[in-house]
């Protein structure tokens, strides 16, 4: 079984909340710590999720 983790810090469930979404198919898991940078920097997710760049706005 793969253990979740935030994308960004890597923080497992066990010791913070993740929350999953899906995103071509995938499960996303991030930290709320981490939520707002794919509210409004979404940008410093490409090279981190395939495909991030096709959700960047403007
Ligand atoms: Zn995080």
């Amino acid at each position: 079984m793969v253990e979740k983790k935030c994308l960004l810090c890597q923080e497992t469930e066990n010791k913070t909340i993740l929350v999953t979404m899906n995103f071509k198919g995938k499960e996303i898991h991030m930290c709320p710590s981490h939520l707002p940078i794919l509210i409004h920097d979404p940008q410093k997710l490409v090279g981190i999720i395939e495909g991030a760049e096709n959700f960047i706005a403007g």
